[in-house]
């Protein structure tokens, strides 16, 4: 590893002020983030705008580390998983999901998760760190060149629900979002950026306050709070009377429709009680449920419920007026689905 600093750490200004400070013209920073962000340049050596000296002169201060797709894996249904390397050798996942009309990218936020979800086998890798803006930035440049590559077109959407819990990496996801909405980045709308969280109160509320413009899903899974508990256990902490609490706050504050994912297991929340007190839950702001298909990971403790429980959770929340859709997976064969993400390969 490097000593030298990395210089997409450094804001437009800092890049502006260090040329300055060589003696040179501040729109050499310019220059050089547009290279780095816009372009997303790999060496100094392509910046071709800068005279031999002054691209000398950077790479003796600083690298530019860059992310690695080191494994491309491609399933039966057109998702593709990369696995990508870090410039510290430690390797995080993320999906591209083609529609017919869509490319979305499904990217990592931390390296491993804290969290304790029984279901996801993401939680089995200890947390090694939180990912940087620029390299949580590019994994959705690589994606977006995937979709040129593979489906003739850029990429539509970003999901944040690959590795890790966006809500503990909070400033970078935010830095890395403003990166990929700017037009100096790759100028996407944030209204096609969902950031999915297990429920972080306080930071929810944190969003709502900085008044962010991307859509915010939270991983239900139970409105019950001993059987959420149960299955995701930092429940206990972040209780659900809290939760709710702060996406009210978030509502009013947003007016932003709350997505919730959702899985319905056999024996553990596929009750007509379980579907009501979802209902309570979820109905004092206009709210959407994605039943997600359960993805096994391996020890049966978890299998996905009946069509039966299925069929009743839709017509509950239909009749309750809440938009409901049945998600099917993506991607399952290569280990690319929902809670799936685990460096397998
Ligand atoms: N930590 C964030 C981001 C991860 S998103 C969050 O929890 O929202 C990953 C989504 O997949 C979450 O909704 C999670 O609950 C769900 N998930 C995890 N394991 C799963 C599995 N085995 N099958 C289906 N969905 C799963």
């Amino acid at each position: 590893m490097s000593t030298k600093k990395d210089i997409r750490a450094l804001t437009k200004e800092q890049l502006r002020d260090f040329f300055v400070a060589n003696g040179d013209k501040a729109f050499r920073g310019n220059q050089v983030y547009e290279w780095l962000w816009q372009k997303s340049a790999h060496s100094f050596d392509v910046m071709t705008n800068l005279s031999k000296e002054t691209r000398e002169m950077l790479a003796h201060n600083f690298v530019i580390n860059h992310i690695k797709v080191d494994v491309m894996q491609r399933s039966s249904d057109g998702t593709i998983k990369n696995a990508v390397r870090l410039h510290d050798d430690l390797v995080v996942e993320s999906v591209l999901i083609p529609t017919s009309t869509r490319t979305t990218a499904c990217v990592s936020s931390q390296v491993g998760c804290s969290l304790d979800c029984r279901f996801c086998a993401t939680a089995r890798l200890k947390r090694m760190r939180n990912l940087n803006p620029d390299e949580i930035y590019d994994q959705v440049v690589a994606i977006d060149n995937e979709s040129r590559l593979y489906f003739d077109r850029p990429l539509s959407n970003i999901v944040f629900m690959g590795m890790g819990e966006p809500l503990m990496n909070y400033n970078n996801v935010l830095k890395a979002i403003d990166k990929i909405t700017s037009p100096e980045g790759l100028g996407m709308s944030p209204k096609r950026i969902i950031v999915s969280t297990s429920g972080v109160p306080k930071m929810i509320k944190k969003m709502a306050d900085d008044n962010v413009k991307f859509k915010l899903a939270v991983s239900l899974h139970s409105a019950v709070d001993e059987i959420r508990t149960s299955i995701m256990p930092f429940n206990a902490t972040f209780s659900l009377t809290d939760l709710r609490e702060a996406l009210q706050y978030w509502y009013e504050k947003t007016k932003s429709r709350i997505t919730y994912e959702y899985v319905v297991w056999k024996g553990i929340n596929d009750t007509q009680k379980d579907a009501d007190a979802l209902v309570a839950f979820c109905r004092f702001a206009p709210s959407k449920v994605n039943l997600i298909e359960y993805n096994p990971i391996d020890d049966g403790m978890f299998q996905q419920a009946a069509q039966k429980a299925i069929s009743m959770y839709t017509e509950t929340l239909e009749r309750n007026n809440i938009v409901v859709t049945v998600r099917r997976s993506r991607g399952k064969d290569i280990d690319a689905a929902c809670g799936q993400l685990a460096n397998k390969s």
